[in-house]
Formats: structure tokens, C-alpha cells, sequence
């Protein structure tokens, strides 16, 4: 099922032009258009859904084989000495676009590219934030 208004179901079905890379009966690879790097590339599930809270297990795996695949050939294809692979789910974690999407960008020895700063755990939180995720897993 596609969305109407959905600017990256609009990408699956042609109706907006986009520089394709890979395209299975699933998933979608294609260039972003605002690269933070040359061959900056996002992957989509052909099936609307929003982010990772509401995508289905079923797009969810058709969209990691995606990435790995694309990874691999991001990095031989343009000489990369890596890949970071990023997913921003919801406003507050960077989300723009409400239709779930892998990005993959190629890393260059000495880039600069930094993409978030490390802090610390202090005492006794890193043991209540384990307790507190592990509670809603099990
Ligand atoms: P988000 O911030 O939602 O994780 O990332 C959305 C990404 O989609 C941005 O990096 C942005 O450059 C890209 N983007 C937005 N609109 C278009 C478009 O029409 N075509 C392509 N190829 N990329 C887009
Ligand atoms: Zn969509």
C-alpha cells in the first residue's frame, strides 16, 4: 500500500525523478538529494509505513538485505574506506521525511565527518537503563 502525499512512495512510483541505484520488488535505493557525502544514498520499503515503530517485520528485513547489499557496493564502487549507516525515527530524532529510510554514507579516511559526541554513564545509571530496556523486551 502506497501513500498519496507520500514524498518517497511518490519516488517508488516514478511520479518524482531520483538517481535509482538498486530497486527490488520490496525495497528502493536511491541517491539523496542533499548528500553529506558524494553517493550519499537512502533505502525504502515499497510498502508505506512511517518509521521504525509501525514498519513490518517482513519491510524491515527486505530493507536490511537492501543496505547490506548497497553498502557493499557503496563501498567497493566508490572506493570508500567505510560506511555509516543511520535511521532517524520520529521529529525529535532528526526525522524530516515520514516514510521509513536507511541512509548509507560513505566514509574517507581523514572526512572529518564527526556524527555525535560521547558522554559518560553516572553511577548505578547504565545498570537502571539496562534494568528499565530489558524489562520491556523480556
Ligand atoms: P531524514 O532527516 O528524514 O532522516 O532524512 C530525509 C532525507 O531525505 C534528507 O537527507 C533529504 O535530503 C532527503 N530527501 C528529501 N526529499 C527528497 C527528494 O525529493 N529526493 C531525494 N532523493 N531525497 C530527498
Ligand atoms: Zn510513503
Amino acid at each position: 500500500m502506497n501513500d498519496k502525499d507520500c514524498i518517497f512512495c511518490k519516488i517508488v512510483r516514478g511520479e518524482i525523478p531520483s538517481f535509482k541505484v538498486y530497486e527490488d520488488d520490496d525495497t528502493l535505493a536511491f541517491l539523496d538529494i542533499h548528500p553529506v557525502a558524494s553517493g550519499h544514498t537512502l533505502v525504502v520499503p515499497k510498502v508505506h509505513a512511517t518509521n521504525i515503530f509501525d514498519i513490518s517485520s517482513e519491510s524491515w528485513t527486505a530493507v536490511s538485505e537492501t543496505t547490506r547489499k548497497v553498502a557493499v557496493a557503496i563501498e567497493r564502487a566508490l572506493e570508500a574506506d567505510g560506511v555509516n549507516l543511520m535511521m532517524n525515527n520520529r521529529e525529535h530524532a532528526g526525522q524530516v521525511v515520514e516514510h521509513p529510510h536507511m541512509h548509507l554514507i560513505p566514509r574517507f579516511k581523514g572526512d572529518g565527518l564527526k556524527l555525535w559526541p560521547h558522554g559518560a554513564y553516572k553511577e548505578g545509571e547504565a545498570e537502571n537503563v539496562q534494568e528499565k530496556i530489558r524489562s520491556v523486551l523480556i
